[in-house]
């Protein structure tokens, strides 16, 4: 079941719409999709009071982005909240550094790439890739 289904519960929705994920679904390509998929499980996993929502799921300058929003969080006074809101971040931190590292079309080991006009994390062979059909345009 994709992750979209999986965690139905957490996709943020707010009434005015304009809701990146739904809009825009997991705007990354597929080698980064198992990062993506472990990272939700494990949020859903430690989020027991469900509170966390998944905002918005995108590549940016090369890398992951993993937006998040909390309900009913209180990280001042419930210790639990804290200890969550510490949690999430640590993992969400942890999968975008891994993104920096993974070719983000075929999920093998990668390289930020920067010295074009675009930024992407690829491996070798779809660095090369990725220049002739950019050049091209
Ligand atoms: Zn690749």
């Amino acid at each position: 079941m994709n992750l979209m289904k999986r965690h139905q519960d957490k996709i943020y929705y707010e009434g005015s719409g304009n809701n990146p994920l739904p809009m825009y679904g997991i705007a990354v390509d597929s080698g980064w999709m198992p990062l993506v998929d472990t990272l939700a499980d494990k949020i859903a996993e430690i989020d027991i009071d469900n509170k966390v929502r998944f905002v918005q799921i995108k590549e940016k300058f090369g890398g992951l982005r993993f937006y998040t929003q909390f309900v009913n969080l209180n990280i001042k006074e419930n210790a639990k909240d804290k200890e969550l809101w510490d949690a999430v971040c640590k993992l969400i931190s942890e999968a975008e550094t891994q993104s920096y590292i993974t070719c983000e079309v075929c999920g093998q080991m990668g390289k930020l790439r920067n010295k074009f006009r675009w930024m992407k994390t690829l491996c070798d062979d779809h660095t090369e890739e990725y220049r002739k059909t950019r050049s091209l345009k």
